[in-house]
């Protein structure tokens, strides 16, 4: 299988041949051309091409692709174990799209129910927006050193990547550059995705000061809007807090994140607890600091969130004030693609610059020019956001089904409490 570390999960969707009528729709839909199969005979999905971003499965009139991964027993059989401590990192995403599965009406944001629910199931809880507080910090200071680096020309102690930046929390996107166009590689965001930062901080800092129990007995499951996420977790690369178990001298050797539960997973775990969200109580956790986050995390779901979240951080330290307005205007001649232009006055030198931002979802028709003017060294922009999913992973593929696929997504977004 191509590119694929040790440990990595090679496969996160298959197209059930029973139910394939080869109607070619999910083609439509798939960024990276990984479906195989002529129009009226049964598709297959190329692992070696797909990044598992789900929307075959979501769009699929005939439900014919399905998960391959199902950890839903699993994580029951950690939660009966009372030597675990299972702790549940909730994406954003998720608590307005879960109540849909409970019959309620689509966009309902249902944070508290979500929480009552989840402590009901008996999950700790660490909300994903605190962890995307910590992934914009440390983007928006990446992209700091790089402007006072590149642009203001001070010489930065800092392991500098190059301009333009893109965003790295979207594993499908980040899935595409490696397999695709390794020569951005080191324009990829260095910072951790918010799963993650919080499977990072739960296993150090959630387990010495927050549960005190030993890392090794805990189980982190990331709860996610994201087929791609299941992927994402099982990376060899992200065992940060074993590494830094190992720096303190102890023995240590696990994943930050054990495993991930979508949307449709969580709900159908609640539903074999006989855990109902309609008539669940409704759950605060005011005093769990890893439950706590700011505006700027809330954000982070939407497109156009993690761009604006890491620039407005950047912005305030090079000028010392609050980024009040950031206009995002389409691209004329590219379809699908928002830009917008920053100016900044260096508070310590007075000197001005102007940066340059752009957000694009969709990686087919939106992130490859993008990538192209990168290439041949014509790129007008110094950040560029790029997610998968339309509209960012509040469509992601782990998310309810719905008959008319993506196609409502506008409604939707306009009914989510952000917009
Ligand atoms: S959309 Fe569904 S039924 Fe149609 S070809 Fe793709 S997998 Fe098969
Ligand atoms: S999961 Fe995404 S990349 Fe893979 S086949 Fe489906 S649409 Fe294509
Ligand atoms: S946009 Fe969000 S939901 Fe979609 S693949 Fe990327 S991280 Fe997953």
């Amino acid at each position: 299988m191509k590119g694929y570390q040790i440990q990595e999960l090679s496969k996160v969707i298959q197209i059930d041949r029973k139910k394939c009528k080869g109607c070619d729709s999910c083609k439509e839909f798939c960024p990276t051309n990984a479906i195989d199969g002529k129009y009226g005979t049964v598709h297959s999905i190329n692992n070696d091409k797909c990044v598992f971003c789900g929307q075959c499965l979501v769009n699929c009139p005939f439900a014919a692709p399905t998960d391959v991964i199902d950890p839903v027993d699993q994580v029951i059989q950690k939660l009966k174990n009372k030597q675990i401590t299972v702790v549940a990192a909730i994406a954003p995403a998720v608590r307005v799209a879960i109540g849909e599965e409970f019959g309620m009406e689509p966009g309902r944001l249902v944070t508290e129910k979500l929480y009552g629910a989840m402590k009901e199931a008996g999950f700790k809880i660490f909300d994903v927006n605190f962890a995307a507080d910590h992934t914009i910090m440390e983007e928006g200071s990446e992209l700091l050193a790089k402007i006072r680096h590149y642009l203001l020309g001070e010489k930065v102690e800092h392991h500098l990547g190059v301009l333009p930046q893109f965003t790295s929390c979207c594993p499908a996107w980040v899935r595409y550059v490696e397999l695709n166009y390794p020569q951005i590689i080191p324009n990829l965001s260095s910072a951790k995705s918010p799963m993650m930062m919080a499977g990072s901080l739960a296993k150090t800092y959630g387990a010495t000061d927050v549960w005190h129990v030993n890392p090794e007995d805990m189980y982190v499951v990331g709860v996610m809007p994201c087929t791609a996420k299941k992927f994402e977790s099982s990376r060899a690369e992200f065992d940060s807090a074993a590494e830094y178990w190992k720096k303190q001298g102890k023995t240590a050797s696990y994943p930050d994140v054990d495993t991930t539960l979508t949307t449709r997973d969580l709900a159908r775990l609640f539903k074999k607890l006989n855990i109902n969200l309609n008539t669940v109580y409704d759950f605060k956790d005011s005093d769990n600091p890893l439950a706590q986050y700011s505006g700027a995390g809330t954000i982070f779901a939407n497109t156009g969130g993690v761009m604006e979240a890491a620039l407005r951080t950047a912005y305030f330290i090079i000028t010392g004030s609050e980024l009040q307005t950031l206009e995002l205007t389409p691209v004329r001649g590219l379809k699908g693609i928002k830009e917008a232009s920053v100016t900044m006055k260096d508070i310590k030198t007075g000197k001005e610059l102007i940066v340059k931002v752009a957000v694009v979802y969709g990686i087919k028709e939106n992130a490859v020019p993008l990538i192209e003017q990168v290439i041949a060294g014509t790129s007008p922009y110094h950040f560029i956001e790029v997610m998968n999913c339309p509209g960012g992973c509040v469509n992601g593929g782990g998310q309810p089904i719905h008959a008319m696929g993506t196609s409502w997504l506008d409604k939707w977004k306009v009914m989510l409490p952000w917009n």
